[in-house]
């Protein structure tokens, strides 16, 4: 048989070096294309907000300065701009920490239903100013305990509000959850602007924006959900969302339920 020829073997070994060979050169490339793209986008992000707090500064040193009504607008303008600077920042590090593995997920069992009201009563004021509620589903009036990084967890779901209240100009934003066996779905619904279908899936890359000037506006980072991704990826979890144009959007993700500290300071008992 062929298995046994030894020659045979060898040439069939070098084919298959070969034809690996080539996709890991090719990957290789790939991977090269890529990060001189990110190279690319990132120094692009990080001249926007240094740009324009330049130019205030410069045109306040310039004599602006002078004029007291002008001083307070270019000032604020320019502490804008650096406040942007700073997020674009920390997102870029929370990324890249998050890409080289540099972050270690801490599983822990909480109530997601005690999170999510945290994170609505973080934001609430942020969407009073817009007009706009934050509602809780409360078809689940009892603990929803998961399994999962509480912290990370939390920092989703202020994202996905976040973006909730700024793509949204009337109504109502919605948080909730539905329980389906050992898993709770937990969703955030918004009637915003909604997302065309071309771009549901772009959404997740980095630096992908549907309206570049309302994101800038709102302060965003192009980074927020591309975090979101990586972050419920790290749960073995798919963000999902469904959207229609000027309609608004849904936005949600699966988490395994976890056990309540009773539960587990039950079976600790047992185990004794
Ligand atoms: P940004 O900082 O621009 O908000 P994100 O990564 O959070 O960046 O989101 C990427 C893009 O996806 C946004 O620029 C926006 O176009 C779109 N998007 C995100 N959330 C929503 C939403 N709830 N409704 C409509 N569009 C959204």
């Amino acid at each position: 048989s062929t298995s046994t020829n030894p020659l045979k073997r060898i040439n069939r070994e070098i084919l298959t070096f070969g034809v690996n060979r080539n996709k890991e050169i090719e990957d290789l490339r790939k991977l090269e294309v890529f990060r001189r793209e990110f190279l690319a986008d990132v120094s692009h992000e990080l001249k926007t907000p240094v740009f324009a707090a330049q130019g205030f500064v410069h045109t306040l040193l310039d004599g602006a300065v002078d004029d007291k009504k002008v001083r307070k607008r270019f000032l604020k303008r320019a502490a804008k701009s650096l406040d942007n600077l700073d997020s674009l920042i920390h997102d870029l590090l929370t990324l890249s920490q998050i890409e080289t593995g540099e972050i270690k997920m801490h599983f822990e069992h909480f109530d997601i239903v005690v999170t999510a009201r945290e994170v609505i009563d973080q934001l609430e004021n942020k969407a009073e100013k817009k007009g706009l509620t934050i509602r809780m589903d409360t078809s689940y009036p009892d603990p929803i305990f998961v399994h999962a990084d509480a912290i990370r967890i939390y920092r989703v779901l202020v994202n996905l509000v976040s973006n909730a209240i700024k793509y949204t100009d009337k109504g109502s934003i919605q948080v909730g959850f539905e329980v389906e066996d050992d898993m709770v779905q937990v969703f955030v619904r918004d009637t915003g602007v909604g997302i065309p279908p071309e771009d549901l899936d772009r959404i997740f890359e980095r630096f992908f924006r549907v309206d570049k000037s309302r994101s800038k506006e709102s302060g965003g980072t192009g980074l927020g959900l591309a975090i979101v991704k990586h972050v419920v990826e790290a749960h073995n979890a798919n963000i999902n969302v469904v959207s229609t144009v000027n309609e608004g959007s849904n936005f949600s993700f699966k988490l395994p339920i976890g056990q309540s500290t009773a539960e587990m300071e039950e079976e600790a008992k047992l185990e004794l």
